[in-house]
């Protein structure tokens, strides 16, 4: 007979199903399902900003191009620096950032600096302001100078040929200042993506339309409009599309007809999923998946035509939990951007998390310093899959693991801020 672990038996009080995807398995399926769309542009760098490089870039120059000095003082002969005592320099002219000495520094002389301007030949070693007496058209050292002191050599931040950026990099205001430094004023990037997204259900209303009793405002498609845009794609907002499936058909066909990837919320759970399966499948190649993730169980992805599907459920929270956790990494691969995993941080919870088994969760927090300086976090509100509220105050997730249960205050957790959040 086969022994039963209470601890792994399913029972009433988990949310284990056999047959729910791991969230991990999910993402990397639907990663490895999609390759970098082909499609590019050459742009000037302030039209780079956000977008995917598509080339490795390498410098031409170095960087600093000439030895400089890091300070205002005196540039000097290493070999000038007393053992012990003091000794006099002559100064023999002034070297400016941009307006470079011309002669040469010998024993016995030294050239006043200013920081950025090229060490003149002959010199290696600069003496800071502070540190020497200025006495008529003399200085005075002492020993306490280390020979190459306060310069910076020709190449030390960037040699020439060197990889500055890898392709798939987002280029972020650093990139722009990082490519103009190296006289770059042009880049290749992936174009944009084109995202077409709906909301369905007959239960959905625009704003300005006077509500029905049983009828809600769409909030979906606000949510994943910001997102779309935060992450920089086209987004081709479709509306809101009926239940019915004539309608649906009809607004998927568009949709796979002018997109590279077209994303719908609603429609997908237990009580609607036949309607939209038997659709779905009719027009393309679609995979319903049931995600062991909270909020956002069911999922549907696949392809219509030449256009990635995403069917996330419809509860707004769902909504953004599904996008950030599995359609964004997506997204980011069709972009061609780089994979790069989100930051987590370990910090303790000062609230009780209600947890089961058998799920990831993803819950909505609240990051802050205690008194004592340390990180800490907090649930925001009530955690159901419609709360947007609790949603709106967070500023990061608290991802609990599939087999954490309760978290009793003071306990440690994982926390995912939204710094990137799309
Ligand atoms: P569904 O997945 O279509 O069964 O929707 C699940 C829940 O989310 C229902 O309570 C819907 O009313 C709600 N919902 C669906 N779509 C939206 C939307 N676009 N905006 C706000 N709530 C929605
Ligand atoms: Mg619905």
């Amino acid at each position: 007979m086969s022994q039963i672990h209470l601890d792994t038996a399913p029972s009433c009080m988990d949310d284990h199903d056999p047959d729910s995807l791991p969230a991990d398995e999910a993402v990397a399926r639907v990663r490895t399902s999609l390759a970098p769309l082909a499609g590019f542009e050459q742009v000037a760098l302030r039209s780079a900003l956000g977008r995917i490089l598509a080339e490795d870039i390498r410098s031409r120059i170095d960087v600093p191009g000439h030895t400089n000095s890091a300070m205002d003082g005196f540039a000097i002969k290493s070999a000038d620096i007393p053992t012990d005592g003091a000794r006099e320099l002559v100064i023999i002219g002034t070297a400016w950032a941009g307006r470079p000495f011309a002669g040469e520094c010998h024993t016995g002389e030294c050239v006043r600096i200013m920081t950025g301007a090229p060490i003149p030949a002959g010199a290696d070693t600069v003496v800071i302001l502070e540190r020497v007496e200025v006495k008529d058209e003399q200085i005075r050292i002492r020993a306490d100078n280390k020979p190459g002191q306060n310069a910076r050599k020709a190449g030390e931040d960037i040699a020439s040929g060197d990889v500055v950026l890898k392709t798939g990099q987002r280029l972020l205001p650093a990139h722009l200042g990082l490519l103009a430094s190296l006289g770059i004023g042009e880049v290749k990037i992936h174009r944009r993506i084109r995202v077409a997204f709906f909301s369905t259900g007959d239960e959905l209303h625009a704003i300005g339309e006077p509500l029905p009793e049983g009828g809600i405002y769409d909030s979906n498609r606000y949510t994943l409009y910001g997102m779309l845009m935060r992450l920089g794609v086209d987004a081709i907002d479709m509306g809101v599309v009926r239940d019915e499936p004539k309608a649906l058909e009809q607004a998927l066909m568009q949709a796979a007809g002018c997109a590279d990837a077209i994303i719908t919320s609603g429609g997908v759970s237990m009580g609607e999923a036949d309607l939209v399966k038997q659709k779905l499948s009719a027009l393309g190649k679609i995979n319903f998946w049931k995600i062991a993730l909270k909020p956002g169980r069911p999922l549907a992805f696949g392809r219509i035509e030449n256009a990635w599907f995403f069917g996330l459920p419809g509860n707004p929270v769902s909504v953004m939990v599904t996008f950030y956790a599995l359609v964004q990494p997506a997204l980011k691969r069709l972009m061609g951007e780089h994979d790069g995993a989100p930051i987590r941080l370990r910090m303790p919870c000062t609230s009780k998390l209600k947890k089961r088994q058998g799920r990831m969760e993803y819950q909505r927090g609240w990051m802050e310093r205690d008194e004592q300086g340390q990180l800490c976090v907090r649930k925001t509100g009530p955690q159901g899959s419609g709360i947007l509220t609790s949603m709106a105050e967070a500023n990061c997730f608290i991802v609990l693991p599939m087999e954490q249960k309760n978290v009793e205050p003071g306990a440690e957790v994982e926390v995912m801020p939204f710094s990137d959040f799309v």
